[in-house]
């Protein structure tokens, strides 16, 4: 469904207006972030803001999912756990996930 927005919905809502379209348009996009390296990602603590590299977050392996933790302050910033019903992942921990752009293919 195709839906065109001439004002932004929520006052203060900063996505802008124009052209709404349902997440198969943005698929592709997420798709390719998500196929990332993970080391290679940036990762803002939703609780004390300090930004570190995925790989100097602290994991905790063996219990029933994968967490990941702050190196500042041990806040969980992800968690990944795989169940009879699929993987669950969740970032809510984080503010932001920065990945940069990889190298171009010669
Ligand atoms: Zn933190």
């Amino acid at each position: 469904m195709t839906t065109e927005v001439s004002s932004p919905s929520t006052p203060g809502d900063d996505a802008g207006s124009g052209l709404v379209l349902d997440g198969n348009a943005a698929a592709g996009e997420f798709s390719d972030v998500l196929a990332h390296d993970p080391t290679t990602v940036t990762v803002r603590c939703g609780t004390c803001s300090a930004t570190q590299a995925f790989a100097q977050l602290r994991a905790y392996l063996g219990g029933p999912g994968t967490v990941l933790r702050c190196r500042e302050c041990e806040a969980i910033v992800a968690r990944l756990a795989r169940t009879p019903r699929g993987t669950w992942l969740d970032i809510s921990g984080s503010s932001s996930w920065l990945f940069l752009p990889r190298p171009a293919r010669a």
